[in-house]
Formats: C-alpha cells, sequence, structure tokens
C-alpha cells in the first residue's frame, strides 16, 4: 500500500501566531484536506530562551479556533534531542563539522580585520556575513584544551567538505530541490548550500539548530511535502545537503507568498503584528481570517 503524502506546520514558539501563520498553517491543512493526506502539527521549541510554554498553549488555541487538527500526536522538537544529537554524530563521524568556540564579537573582529585588509566578507541569504573560519583548523591539542577547560562551543558545518561528500554520494549529480506549486506541479530546481557558508548545525546554547532539528524531523514524521513560507526558500538549499549526508528521504517544497503589511514588509511579531488571539478577541471569527488571509472562504 502507499504510504499517504504527509505535511505540516511547524510553528516557534517565540511569540503569539499572527496572520502569515494562519496562511501557512491553513495552506497546509487545506492541501492534505484536499487529497487522502496527512496534517501534522510539530512545536519548534529547541530555543531554550525564547520558547514558552504559554505560547504552545496558545498556538495550539488558535489552531483549534481556526478548526486545523493534526493527523498524528503533537512532536515538541524540545523532546526529541536525543534524535538531534545521533543526527550530529553521524555528521561527526564523516568529519564535516567542528566546534567552534568564537563569540559573536570575535566573528565580528574579524570580518572588521579583513576588511581593513580590503577583504570584504560576503552575507548569506538572511544578510548575516558569512563566517570566517576562524576555528576552521584548530589544532586538534587546542579543541581539547578549550573543551575540557568548559569553553562554550557551537558545532559548523565544514561547507567545503560537506559539498565534496554530498557529491561523492549522490555519483556527481548537482544538488537540487523538487519545488511544488498550488496545482502541484513539480520543478527540479539548482541548490546551492555554498550560499550559507559554515553555518552552525548544533548551537551554543541547545543540542541542535532550526536546520537539524528541521531534517531530522521531517524525515522521523514522514513528511513527504514540506509547506512553509518563502522566507525559507533559501534554507532549503542548506536542508538538502543535510538531507543528502544523511541519508534521509527528499521531500518536495512547496513555499508560498508571505502576507506583507502596508510597507510591504512581510508580517511579524516584532514589527507589531497583531496577533490571531487579539484578532480573535475583537470580534473576528475565522472566516474572516481566511478572507482576510485571501484563502476561499470554504
Ligand atoms: N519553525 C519555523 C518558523 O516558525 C518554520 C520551520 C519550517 O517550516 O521549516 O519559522
Amino acid at each position: 500500500m502507499d504510504e499517504p503524502d504527509v505535511t505540516r506546520f511547524a510553528p516557534s514558539p517565540n511569540g503569539p501566531l499572527h496572520l502569515g501563520h494562519a496562511l501557512s498553517a491553513l495552506v497546509g491543512f487545506q492541501w492534505a484536506r484536499s487529497g487522502k493526506r496527512r496534517f501534522l502539527v510539530r512545536i519548534e521549541d529547541i530555543d531554550p530562551q525564547r520558547s514558552c510554554a504559554e505560547h504552545v498553549a496558545g498556538i495550539l488555541e488558535d489552531l483549534d479556533w481556526l478548526g486545523i487538527v493534526s493527523d498524528g500526536p503533537l512532536r515538541r522538537q524540545s523532546e526529541h534531542l536525543d534524535d538531534y544529537r545521533a543526527a550530529t554524530r553521524q555528521l561527526e563521524k564523516m568529519g564535516l563539522v567542528y566546534p567552534c568556540f568564537a563569540t559573536r564579537g570575535e566573528i565580528a573582529a574579524e570580518i572588521r580585520r579583513r576588511a581593513a585588509n580590503g577583504v570584504l566578507t560576503p552575507a548569506d541569504p538572511d544578510g548575516t556575513p558569512l563566517y570566517p573560519g576562524i576555528c576552521r583548523d584548530l589544532p586538534q591539542e587546542v579543541v581539547e584544551r578549550r573543551k575540557s577547560a568548559g569553553e562554550p562551543f557551537a558545532l559548523r558545518i565544514d561547507m567545503a567538505r560537506a559539498l565534496a561528500m554530498a557529491s561523492r554520494l549522490a555519483n556527481g549529480l548537482p544538488l537540487t530541490f523538487l519545488a511544488e506549486d498550488d496545482a502541484g506541479n513539480l520543478v527540479r530546481r539548482a541548490a546551492d548550500p555554498s550560499r550559507w557558508g559554515d553555518a552552525v548545525i548544533v548551537r551554543k546554547d541547545t543540542p541542535t539548530s532550526y536546520h537539524l532539528a528541521v531534517v531530522v524531523d521531517d524525515a522521523l514524521q514522514g513528511v513527504t511535502r514540506v509547506t512553509r513560507g518563502e522566507d525559507l526558500l533559501a534554507a532549503t538549499d542548506l536542508h538538502r545537503l543535510l538531507q543528502v549526508l544523511l541519508g534521509l528521504p527528499e521531500p518536495r517544497y512547496h513555499h508560498h507568498a508571505l502576507l506583507r503589511g502596508p510597507d510591504g514588509r512581510k508580517l511579524s511579531k516584532s514589527e507589531g503584528a497583531e496577533s490571531l488571539g487579539q484578532l480573535r478577541a475583537r470580534g473576528v471569527t475565522p472566516a474572516e481570517i481566511r478572507q482576510l488571509i485571501g484563502l476561499p472562504a470554504r
């Protein structure tokens, strides 16, 4: 029997949901309900500083109010840290990650030093300057000494090595991803993870990162179609690299257009977008929410 298609909505409980989240959740949920497909909810609560139980409760209440039902148990990333540790060990065994002790200040200073010498550091797709490689080639004894002194460290992917390994694993075929549009048409697009440089794969403050956790979970939850906003389009390049390296199945990707405020910027909590809870409190109905985000009333 064929396994059903599966998609998911994966909010980070760092604040209340707004209309942009409602769009993402409803796009995935409607797609699942328009066929014999499954829709799952995953709480991406790996950030110990920003995630909180109150926001998780708020998210579940909002989804319930919108009539969105998960077809499987809720997965909370904070309860599955061992899964991310196992994936990290795999990358370590392959020699593709290295400890990075550098602080933000040290990284910024190195970038300034290079600029003063006329070497400009390119930015990643989020606009952050690429990591300048400070800890890439630390001698093993220095790593051991700093680790045993209890210095906090992140793990970064050695992008050059990882790309070479991925190419070997794919028999030299270029890295790509399958993009799916609203009508279900599939287009294979090039993926270029090198634009993220030696990205952080395990953070200093939590035993994973968004990128690692998302690919591990999508595989463990049997997700066949990733539905999310187009702000995460560039992250897909890195996700495909990790999937190839870890031997995980390849999902298709549906990146929907973002809702934008009157100023053309994407809605966000930090820019003060009204939360779904606030909209509900002033009497807006779920049907009106659908209208506000441009979906048919049903
Ligand atoms: N947790 C991410 C966010 O809230 C979404 C992750 C994803 O859909 O891949 O932005």
